[in-house]
């Protein structure tokens, strides 16, 4: 009752500061779970300028939950084109190392055929962030709890025991929580005086974007390196080639001097004459940063805000989806009634580990590339060592879906667990992992017969009787159901006959019988446990 009174005194239940995705899809699943939030941006509109362009596995698996991947997938680059990536001298020679990587149709084909839960659900999906920012826009303010401002600039905040006020260029705001989702110089963690550690500013590149008509179609050129995603140059400037989602539209990537030197590199890096306009030319630092905490108070933090990656291996804005749909169900539920007060905490003890991974798997790939970047004098041997090293960047499905929260106040953990690696995923119910894929019978994915609250999957003919354990999670106001998945191929892959899900799909609690208490692991995935504190 003191919540619901507080929250109609105030303007909005969550303040969101930035619009990049990470701030969208945290107003998205916030306004989807019926909960007020405002968004503000202090950009007057989405811009056209290059960023990211790699939607991985577990994001899109977290936008089909959403209901938004189809629409996703149909802005982003069409299901036929592959993802190879080579190493060349200029696209129009023959190119000196080629990996191959899967179409989305092809991937999807894999996935498919796969049984042993081995494979997302979802393949990845290239969108260029300019092409994603504004459709998750209409998403957000499509949805009536949702409000969305741009040309509203964070000032600052101050907070009290029961709310934040916020100033902003459009004047104060009034809310129950602030997320700081505004990127790398984030105000909101400047105001906080959490500091970002690591390494920064490594290594300063140019970035370009150009427009080409003619080049997507002539590759091969002069039977030369054929259709892929990224080209790498093999020279002193670092120099990259990215196809972005329209196949028509490239980043050039470089070490040079100034950015005069940027179209004379693109046409070098062609090295066939074609037609092409430059939109945006512009500089950006690779760094290496984790923040030492993830907010304070009513405040959190998010996406770009708390950690920095190289984009190498493509785990920048894919994190912070994580951190946004890790921190969502947490507010939504404490707003609601029913998070205890460790709910909200354990956003940090989840989060921050998984950002630290990420910085590490990070590096990894980045130390990789640069190993055979150094060889580029002798091109014998810089094959030889991109080979090996090169693969780092684009093979880190473990990274993508393989994180648990290991030691979450809020998961039944067990003693033990699987080794991390961020190179290869090994399914696993682990308390705190994500549900593995399953197909179930008639070639229905797992992932979609899961509730929005939580789900407790009574695998196999265990028939177990398992009331006790709802009577808790109802008591506690906690969303609720229990569902009965016979299919065997379920049971032998998570290996227990209950397994309780969290709103995120994530492993809660399993078991080979309920717990003697339900109450007590009803106050543990809730939030509300020890009880008492
Ligand atoms: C070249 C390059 C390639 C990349 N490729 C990939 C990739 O393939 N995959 C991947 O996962 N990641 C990639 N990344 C990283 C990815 O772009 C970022 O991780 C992602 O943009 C972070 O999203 P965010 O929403 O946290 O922050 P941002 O995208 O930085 O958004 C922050 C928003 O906050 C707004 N803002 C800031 N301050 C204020 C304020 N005071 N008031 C109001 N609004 C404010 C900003 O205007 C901005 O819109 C790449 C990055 C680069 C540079």
């Amino acid at each position: 009752m003191r919540l619901i009174i507080i929250s109609r005194l105030l303007d909005t239940e969550v303040l969101i500061v930035g619009a990049g995705p990470v701030g969208l899809v945290l107003a998205i699943d916030l306004g989807q779970k019926g909960v007020r939030c405002t968004l503000i941006e202090r950009k007057p509109a989405p811009q056209f300028l290059p960023k990211m362009e790699r939607c991985n596995a577990r994001t899109m698996e977290i936008f089909r939950r959403m209901g938004i991947s189809t629409r996703v997938r149909s802005a982003g680059l069409r299901a036929d084109v592959p993802m190879d990536v080579y190493i060349v001298t200029a696209m129009s020679e023959p190119p000196l190392l080629r990996h191959a990587y899967p179409s989305v149709a092809e991937a999807r084909r894999q996935i498919d055929a796969c049984t042993d839960a081995s494979m997302p659900l979802e393949p990845y999906q290239l969108i260029s962030q300019y092409t994603l920012e504004p459709l998750l826009k209409s998403v957000a303010e499509s949805l009536p709890s949702v409000s969305v401002r741009y040309g509203c600039e964070f000032l600052s905040f101050s907070q009290d025991s029961v709310s934040v006020t916020t100033q902003t260029s459009a004047g104060p705001i009034r809310s129950q929580y602030l997320v700081g989702c505004d990127g790398g110089a984030s105000a909101v963690r400047q105001q906080l005086d959490i500091a970002l550690h690591g390494e920064g500013d490594l290594l300063r590149l140019w970035q370009g974007l150009f427009h080409c008509e003619e080049l997507f179609d002539r590759i091969p050129i002069a039977n030369g390196p054929g259709r892929g995603r990224h080209y790498h140059v093999a020279d002193e400037r670092s120099t990259f080639l990215i196809m972005q989602d329209s196949t028509r539209h490239w980043t050039l990537h470089a070490q040079l001097d100034d950015e005069r030197a940027m179209a004379p590199q693109f046409e070098k890096a062609i090295g066939v004459p074609v037609k092409y306009e430059m939109l945006y030319v512009g500089e950006w630092k690779q760094n290496l940063l984790i923040a030492d905490r993830y907010g304070a108070g009513r405040v959190f933090l998010a996406g770009d805000a708390v950690h920095l990656v190289i984009p190498t291996g493509g785990l920048g804005m894919n994190s912070g989806v994580g951190d946004a749909i890790d921190l969502g169900w947490k507010l939504a539920a404490t707003l609601q009634g029913w998070g205890g007060p460790k709910l909200l905490a354990s956003y940090e003890a989840e989060r921050r580990p998984v950002g630290e991974r990420n910085v590490a798997a990070s590096r990894y790939a980045s130390q990789g590339r640069r190993k055979w970047r150094g060889l580029w004098r002798n091109l014998d041997e810089l094959v030889a060592v991109a080979e090996v090293e090169q693969r780092k960047s684009n093979e880190m499905i473990g990274a993508e879906l393989g994180y648990r929260y290991a030691g979450s106040p809020i998961i039944a953990d067990e003693p033990g667990g699987p080794e991390d690696d961020f190179r290869q995923y090994v399914p696993t119910s682990w308390p705190g992992a994500r549900l593995p894929h399953v197909w179930l019978d008639g070639h229905k994915a797992m992932q979609d017969r899961v509730g929005r609250g939580y789900t407790l999957l009574r695998l196999g003919n265990s028939k177990l009787n398992s009331s006790g354990l709802e009577e808790a999670m109802k008591a506690r106001g906690a969303p609720f159901e229990a569902l009965d998945v016979p299919d065997p191929i379920a049971r032998e892959i998570y290996g227990f006959d209950l397994i309780l899900l969290r709103p995120d799909l994530h492993v809660a609690w399993r078991g080979k019988r309920l717990p003697v208490d339900p109450a007590n692991l009803a106050a543990l995935v809730t939030g509300h446990y020890p009880l008492g504190r």
